[in-house]
């Protein structure tokens, strides 16, 4: 009887746990043919350098709307090892089952920790991280690459190990000719590094945004403020094989702080999925005000700058569409002959969502006048 009450009590404790997670969607939409996957794929737990259980990072990610996480721990930096004697899978083993219970996508990964040149370098969906364990830093590429790993360089512009300027050494030029090098981390924690925008345009890499977190995520982002960066994944399904193949094709963004970072055939469909304009026709005349309403409803705050000069009216310049609101823009007619205009044309360039080094995205409106 007493062990019934105490099942019991159990049962209840451990369901009030579960109801007491609330899970936060990152909005930001899908685009045509493509899921839109949120992705941190590099992370720590005790089983490295990191401060917390491999549990409670399934339970962070999908607190905070993830879809897929790797957990990286380090193959050759691991100060608990005296406490926590395991082999290198033991991490992903632990999490996996929470993972499949929560429904999050768990990316069996490593980080292959090394001096500059190469450098910290991840390496996703092995079979095998003990493996990888090698005194030659590019055999444990190789073995990575041979169990059919995503390969990518972590943090190119960390100051600890790149204290003068982000450099491209000749190390992972053999690694790209080697066809081991598939991707690079242009956002880590907090930093970004511009540098590996261009190189990932360059030389076909594929663009990362991680957390690298250590401590629990709560002590590294004011989740209230912000979120975490991640790597959006533009994958056909949400499933490992998919975000795999989408990685491999170079279908991915970075998402970090209030800003989108990526190729235009992404970047340009998912403004366009996330703003809508409200007003259908303006009717604007010569010495009249309108406004023309336009609802985001992403995440993002998109911040918009225009220097047309458009010919019989004028609208603002400067323009914030804020994230879950509708905003407007003010337009105003200064020619007579613009009531019979049939389109009111409103070019902006977003300026936080970068296509390129210095180059943001050109968005253009036609609105029925
Ligand atoms: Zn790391």
């Amino acid at each position: 009887m007493i062990r019934f009450f105490t099942n019991t009590l159990l049962f209840v404790l451990l369901v009030l746990q579960l109801n007491a997670q609330t899970r936060t969607e990152i909005q930001i939409p899908d685009i045509s043919g493509y899921l839109t996957l949120k992705c941190d794929f590099h992370i720590h737990t005790v089983f490295s350098d990191g401060a917390v259980w491999p549990t409670i990072r399934v339970k962070e990610a999908w607190e905070q709307g993830l879809d897929a996480i790797a957990i990286t721990d380090h193959i050759e930096y691991r100060p608990h090892l005296d406490d926590i004697k395991s082999d290198h899978n033991r991490s992903y083993e632990i999490a996996k089952p929470l993972a499949d219970y929560n429904g999050i996508i768990l990316i069996r990964g490593t980080e292959i920790t090394r001096e500059m040149p190469p450098g910290h370098l991840n390496a996703l969906f092995i079979k095998d991280a003990n493996l990888i364990e090698r005194d030659d830093w590019f055999e444990a590429c190789r073995e990575a690459k041979n169990q059919g790993a995503f390969v990518f360089w972590n943090h190119p512009g960390w100051k600890a190990q790149q204290p003068e300027k982000t450099l491209w050494w000749n190390e992972h030029t053999r690694l790209l000719d080697a066809k081991i090098l598939d991707g690079i981390e242009a956002y880590n924690e907090y930093e970004y590094y511009p540098e590996a925008l261009k190189w990932a345009q360059e030389k076909g890499l594929t663009l990362l945004a991680n957390s690298d977190v250590h401590d629990p995520i709560n002590n590294l982002y004011d989740l209230t403020k912000s979120h975490r960066p991640v790597t959006l994944v533009f994958a056909t399904e949400r499933n490992a094989e998919s975000i795999k193949n989408a990685l491999e094709k170079k279908r991915t963004a970075m998402y970090f702080e209030n800003k989108l970072v990526g190729d235009r055939d992404f970047l340009a469909p998912i403004f366009n999925a996330s703003v809508k304009i409200l007003t259908e026709n303006v009717g604007l005349e010569n010495k009249q005000r309108k406004l023309i309403q336009i609802h985001n409803h992403s995440d993002v705050d998109f911040i918009l700058k225009s220097n047309q000069n458009p010919i019989g009216y004028n609208y603002r310049r400067d323009v914030v569409l804020k994230a879950h609101k509708t905003s407007v823009i003010e337009i105003n007619g200064t020619m007579e002959k613009i009531k019979n205009q049939p389109k009111l044309k409103l070019e902006y360039e977003v300026t936080n969502l970068i296509v390129a080094p210095d180059k943001c995205l050109q968005v253009v409106w036609e609105i029925n006048n």
